[in-house]
């Protein structure tokens, strides 16, 4: 016997007994307590005074009393004199405030003459199995979360070539774990055929060059179906930069393939469409002008044909001619600009302009259709100080035309569009038109530029119009690096106004001004 046995030994046993951190409970041959350690003492927090000399049924639970001594009786006949802790399974006990306890316990039985003694020492399991019931659950919630994102995590051992999956990659792959062999091999064999040598790859490349990885594969499962998966993972290394582990997810993300690839052929068939629609409007723009320009041509021909009169009558039917094929020509071409713009054909020609010119040929062009409700336009822009714009001379007068067109259309009678311009501190032109008509009430503000998108009016007369002519001037403010806009107020009228950029270094030419601004509307 070595020496600190013998020191242990020589121990008394009251000290022996406040040694041990298990609690010690010892029952004389009346099965009243004996013995009542300290540790005994914080279990059962009851002191050594309060329970000595009591029977034991004061730390058992009321269910299990009754059957207690047959318990200690089977014991008291074995021939065994103790019961080691591993082979009870655990008892419940009860504290003095009512606290349940589970104990693991050993038990010795000695005698003394003809009557029995019991020792047991108890160890507290309570805390163990709140641990592990804690344990169960995360485990529980965890499993639950990963079934949910149709998700697991895997673990291979690359020294052993072993595969660990958690349940639900299993149920991804629609295999159970008695049926698949958890190695790496094993897994490729999962794979589509046509993407395996791919995963393959990326396996290696990340395992000897750290590259992340990050794959997406089909995999067939045991039912022949098919299914898609993202898989990403990283590699674990010894202090020497040698593989040891690859760590990794697996998501099931066959719907959001199926929903995505249903959304690029969708994406691609509506593209298909809409280029046809495109060309069809253009071609069939195309094929309409050439014989309403034969129409228009020949109309003027027989209106201005001095050698063969015409009576006052089919005068006017050659302009009722004249007038609609004009109108049904502006509708075409609209729509011909239309398909160019979506196209991406829209041809600019960027030049050096001279806005007053232009304005003024568009307050003469526009001015007539004023002239039968007496609307007058006002030009405060073309008389004043020259201005040259870096801009497309063809497309800044449809521009401002339509500005000043609608401007005259959206008025009241005996109304007004006013025009005026000036340079703005960043090297812009800012021309406004003015009227004074019907203005644009708050909730319409927000699709004015939208294409086909027309006011309906309640209380005025019908406005003829096809709803393009604002969303065309936008992108054509929008092609030539300007900006659009308008401020508006209901019953009193809108000013929309743009900005086109000015030549840099621009040069101003000076004209002569007359003082009358206003074209008189007849
Ligand atoms: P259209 O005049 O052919 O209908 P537009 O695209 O030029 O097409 O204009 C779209 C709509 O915006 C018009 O139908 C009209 O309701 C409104 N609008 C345009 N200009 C004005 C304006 N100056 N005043 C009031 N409403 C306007």
């Amino acid at each position: 016997m070595n020496r600190a046995v013998q020191d242990v030994i020589s121990l008394p046993m009251d000290e022996f007994l406040e040694l041990t951190s298990d609690a010690v409970v010892s029952l004389d041959h009346k099965m009243n307590i004996a013995v009542f350690n300290s540790a005994a003492e914080r279990l059962f927090e009851y002191t050594s005074e309060e329970v000595m000399g009591k029977p034991l049924d004061l730390l058992l639970p009321e269910e299990s009393r009754a059957a207690h001594p047959r318990k200690i009786e089977g014991f008291r006949a074995e021939a065994e004199t103790a019961r080691p802790m591993s082979l009870r399974s655990t008892i419940s006990t009860i504290s003095k405030t009512g606290r349940k306890l589970t104990l693991c316990i050993s038990i010795h039985r000695h005698s003394v003459g003809s009557a029995h003694h019991f020792t047991a020492l108890c160890r507290d399991l309570s805390t163990n199995i709140e641990i592990s019931k804690v344990l169960e659950y995360s485990e529980a919630r965890l499993a639950r979360a990963q079934a949910i994102a149709i998700l697991g995590n895997w673990e291979w051992n690359i020294t052993t070539g072993e595969l660990a999956w958690t349940n639900e990659i299993y149920n991804i792959f629609g295999l159970r774990p008695q049926e698949f062999e958890a190695t790496y091999e094993a897994f490729l064999k999962t794979i589509h055929p046509d993407d395996r040598q791919r995963v393959s790859n990326a396996v290696n490349d990340t395992v000897e060059n750290d590259t992340p990885y990050s794959i997406v594969h089909r995999i067939i499962c045991p039912d022949g179906k098919e299914k898609v998966v993202q898989e990403l993972g990283e590699v674990l290394r010894d202090e020497d930069g040698r593989p040891l582990r690859m760590d990794g997810i697996v998501q099931d993300i066959t719907k959001d393939w199926q929903t995505r690839e249903a959304l690029v052929q969708a994406t691609r068939k509506a593209r298909k469409a809409d280029e046809a629609k495109s060309m069809f409007l253009a071609s069939m723009s195309h094929e309409l002008r050439t014989p309403l320009n034969a129409i228009l041509g020949f109309a003027q021909i027989l209106r201005a044909d001095i050698r063969n009169p015409l009576s006052a009558e089919q005068v006017e039917h050659c302009d009722y001619i004249i007038e609609g094929g004009d109108h049904l020509l502006k509708l075409v071409n609209r729509t011909l600009d239309l398909a160019k713009i979506d196209a991406g054909q829209l041809d600019l020609s960027l030049d050096e302009v001279h806005a007053n010119e232009v304005v003024e040929d568009c307050v003469a062009m526009t001015t007539p259709l004023g002239r039968s409700r007496q609307i007058s336009v006002i030009d405060e822009f073309s008389y004043g100080p020259s201005v040259n714009l870096h801009t497309d001379h063809l497309r800044f007068n449809q521009i401002m035309v339509n500005l000043i067109a609608n401007g005259i259309k959206y008025n009241k009678d005996q109304g007004s569009v006013t025009i005026a311009g000036h340079r703005t501190g960043d090297g812009f032109l800012h021309l406004s038109v003015t009227d004074t008509g019907i203005g644009i009430a708050e909730e319409d503000r927000a699709e004015m530029f939208q294409m086909f998108h027309r006011i309906k009016l309640t209380d005025q007369p019908a406005v003829e119009g096809s709803g393009i002519g604002l969303a065309t001037t936008k992108i054509l403010v929008e092609n030539l690096s300007g900006r659009i806009g308008f401020e508006s107020e209901v019953g009193t009228g809108s000013t929309f106004w743009i900005e086109l950029p000015l030549v840099s270094n621009e040069q101003t030419i000076t004209r002569e001004t007359t003082s009358d601004h206003t074209t008189d509307p007849g």
